[in-house]
């Protein structure tokens, strides 16, 4: 570490949106933040908190207050659950900030807050107390554009053309290769909230920079494009799991698949999971079990409990494939995900194509079935398909033989073995990008050196 990086302002307050997706590469933010000498606290919501474990001992955590109704948490989608966690929060988290300025001694001061794009109630207080705050993107730098060009686009014209079925399938102007079925518009919540929302989370106020949780060697385009529109620098530092790996999951994992993940041959396993928020229709989960047993290839499946609406867990799916699941698959409520993805076992990740489940793929060199619901995913699913050809998306209706068909594609097949080889390559540029001299872990020193003249 360069000494001289760090002189005064020493303290970094992080703050998380409280949702698995974003804490995770917050924390391993952190986790990188810390090992190049800063002190780090993080506020949190009473809501999803993570806890001070041994890997974030010397880390100091922070609960403001404010809270939602009963029926807004039983109600509210995701989307709508932030806008109202802002709301409710700005005031407690402003006196939080400014409690925290008086306590600071010289050796403590805080350098900056950087904050969720989602948590805009930071920028009201960094404001405020003139402190300097950056903003920490834990999408796709591509999916960071996509909604800042929806911000900009009419929105009347944009939800019109949304609604429009003969536009889906065509290039949306100026994201090539995007459709307009790929953008990032959400099921968690109505499409009319979309354009708000997003010019909200693309508006960075007085932030006086953006953190990507992506690297150059998947999104340099992207990335200079971006550059050129915030006017402000933009710090491609990921993937971060691999630069500064701190376990932060909010669910307990079960580890007894990595025992059955150690009896299955080499590349054989297909791992199928949809990260922590997306819900499956019963019909749909019916469909994969079926395709899933057909395969003939062994599965390890991730249900999360209350993921298949109206089901507490498994209970849905039939009784024979109960059976099945004995005798060539594993069902988890959790599972290690960094650890089943290292695993020369797995051969495939069936996912939904969240940011951290895309770059925890790739950067282990598994190759995937894309599968995305809402937001985002869409956005990466493409990208691994079209872009970086690492895996293949599976659209329209799910049928047992489509399920079946994709899995003997990606696991069998030669084609799958292609998309395995050019997974495997980006997964070294990967590596490279975060290692000393390497185009995140120079993006990071950046950074460094950006609040150490701030300071000076
Ligand atoms: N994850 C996990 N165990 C599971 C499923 C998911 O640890 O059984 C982790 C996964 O490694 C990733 C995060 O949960 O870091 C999911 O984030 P992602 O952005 O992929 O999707 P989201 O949950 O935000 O939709």
């Amino acid at each position: 570490m360069d000494q001289n990086l760090v002189v005064k302002k020493r303290r970094i307050v992080l703050v998380p949106v409280p949702a698995q997706g974003h804490v995770t590469p917050i924390m391993q933010l952190g986790k990188a933040l810390h090992s190049k000498g800063f002190s780090i606290t993080v506020v949190q919501t009473q809501y999803n908190r993570v806890s001070s474990s041994k890997y974030f001992s010397d880390f100091n955590f922070l609960t403001i207050p404010g809270s939602l109704t009963e029926s807004d948490l039983k109600n509210l989608g995701p989307l709508q659950f932030m806008l109202k966690l802002n709301q409710v929060c700005e005031a407690s988290f402003k006196q939080c900030l400014g409690q925290l300025l008086k306590e600071q001694g010289d050796d403590d001061e805080i350098a900056c807050v950087i904050y969720d794009e989602y948590m805009s109630l930071s920028k009201a207080a960094a404001k405020e107390f003139q402190l300097p705050s950056v903003v920490f993107s834990t999408t796709s730098a591509t999916a960071f554009l996509c909604r800042s060009v929806i911000a900009k686009v009419n929105a009347d014209k944009f939800l019109t053309d949304m609604k429009d079925l003969e536009l889906q399938d065509k290039l949306f102007p100026g994201l090539h290769p995007l459709r307009y079925k790929d953008l990032p518009t959400s099921a968690f919540g109505p499409i009319e909230s979309i354009p708000r929302v997003y010019s909200e989370t693309v508006n960075i106020g007085t932030a006086s920079a953006v953190i990507i949780n992506t690297s150059t060697c998947l999104e340099s385009s992207t990335l200079a494009r971006l550059q050129r529109e915030l006017q402000v620098p933009v710090y491609p530092i990921g993937p971060l799991h691999i630069a500064a790996s701190a376990p932060s999951s909010l669910l307990e994992e079960d580890r007894s698949c990595i025992e059955w993940l150690n009896m299955q041959k080499p590349r054989s396993v297909i791992y199928v999971s949809l990260g922590s928020l997306a819900l499956m229709e019963i019909k749909d989960a019916l469909e994969m079990a079926w395709g899933l047993s057909n395969s003939n290839q062994p599965f390890l499946w991730v249900i999360r409990p209350g993921s298949i609406p109206s089901s507490e867990w498994t209970e849905s799916l039939p009784e024979e494939f109960s059976k099945l699941v004995s005798e060539r698959g594993y069902i988890v409520k959790w599972a290690p995900q960094m650890e089943v993805l290292r695993h020369p076992a797995v051969g495939g990740f069936w996912s939904h194509c969240g940011w951290n489940s895309t770059l925890e793929s790739i950067g282990e060199g598994v190759p995937m079935i894309c599968r995305p619901f809402t937001g985002d995913q869409k956005v990466n699913a493409r990208y691994l398909q079209s872009v970086w050809r690492v895996g293949f998306q599976l659209e329209g209706e799910l049928e047992k033989e489509d399920v079946e068909r994709a899995v003997k594609r990606l696991l069998v097949d030669e084609e799958g073995a292609h998309m395995r080889k050019r997974a495997i390559e980006l997964k070294k540029k990967l590596e490279s990008s975060v290692r000393p001299g390497g185009s995140s872990c120079s993006s990071l020193d950046d950074f460094i050196s950006s609040l150490k003249m701030k300071s000076s």
